[in-house]
């Protein structure tokens, strides 16, 4: 018998992958969790029905929302990653060798410690002890540290249940003081084909804090509309303004120098959300 699991996006789209193995199902404190093995796509963590990485794409976005602000900033050594317990970004950031300190804010715990038994190549980073994991709300954390990082990364759910908050100004002001004076934010920021009018009324909020704004996209195939933004603010580097040739070598599949570049280059319609903010 053949088994699918479907994630319903919204009314309108749904996204199927054929399913090898039920790994685990579990109700957490915040949400429904699963862990599910895909023909295609290899093993894959589910929250509230919705598809969050999977091991054979999880490159493209834990690659992007890693490097493209951490070679922006010319010495990054402290990193606060909202969300992402599945430790994803945390693998990436272990690539930079400046950084010292590695904070992940995630609210659930159970996140964290699925990721760890099913999705060790994902979640390998989370032992590593450069690594402060703090079970709580996001929101709070960056509330309560301030002047502290160099950057920020909002590695979070799509703006439902807790996530909610991530999503609001009030938020991404807190960001600004948690930053030190030349830090920066990247947020995932989901995609333009689904979320425009998200991603302009976002855009606007990072215009009203940060004196950079740069949104920058990515292809990801298991996420609805495929195409993905991302959106950072800068207090004082301009991520197409540094040289990619000093970019130094690391291990990745997607990031390359030429994309850092070629990343800020937007469709129309997609600069036009972000323009007409
Ligand atoms: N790459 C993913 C995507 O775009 O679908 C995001 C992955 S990561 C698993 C998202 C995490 O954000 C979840 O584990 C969720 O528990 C966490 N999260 C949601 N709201 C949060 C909050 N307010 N504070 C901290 N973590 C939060």
């Amino acid at each position: 018998m053949e088994l699918w699991f479907t994630e319903h996006h919204n009314e309108y789209i749904n996204y199927s992958l054929k399913i090898k193995k039920t790994l685990n199902t579990e109700k957490t404190d915040y949400q429904e969790l699963a862990i599910i093995d895909t023909e295609y796509y290899g093993k894959t963590l589910v929250l509230d029905g919705i598809l969050q990485t999977t091991e054979n794409d999880e490159f493209v976005y834990h690659e992007m929302i890693v490097h493209v602000p951490l070679f922006t900033h010319k010495n990054p050594k402290s990193v606060l990653i909202v969300g992402g317990g599945d430790g994803g970004a945390i693998k990436e950031i272990l690539k930079h060798k400046t950084v010292e300190r590695i904070v992940l804010a995630e609210i659930d715990e159970r996140v964290v410690e699925n990721s760890k038994k099913y999705l060790p190549s994902i979640s390998y980073g989370l032992d590593d002890e450069k690594v402060e994991i703090m079970i709580g709300d996001g929101i709070k954390y960056v509330e309560e540290h301030k002047n502290e990082f160099d950057v920020v990364i909002v590695d979070s759910t799509d703006p439902i249940g807790p996530a909610v908050g991530l999503f609001t100004i009030d938020f991404y002001k807190s960001v600004y003081e948690c930053l030190k004076e030349d830090g920066i934010i990247v947020a995932q920021t989901e995609s333009p084909f689904i979320y425009g009018k998200l991603i302009n009324k976002l855009s606007k909020m990072f215009k009203e804090i940060y004196p950079i704004v740069k949104p920058y996209i990515c292809t990801i195939p298991t996420y609805p509309g495929s195409l993905w933004t991302f959106t950072m603010g800068s207090k004082k580097y301009d991520p197409e303004a540094i040289d990619v040739n000093m970019i130094p070598k690391i291990n990745t599949k997607y990031y390359t120098p030429e994309i850092h570049k070629s990343c800020f280059v937007l469709p129309k319609f997609i600069k036009d959300i972000f323009e007409e903010a």
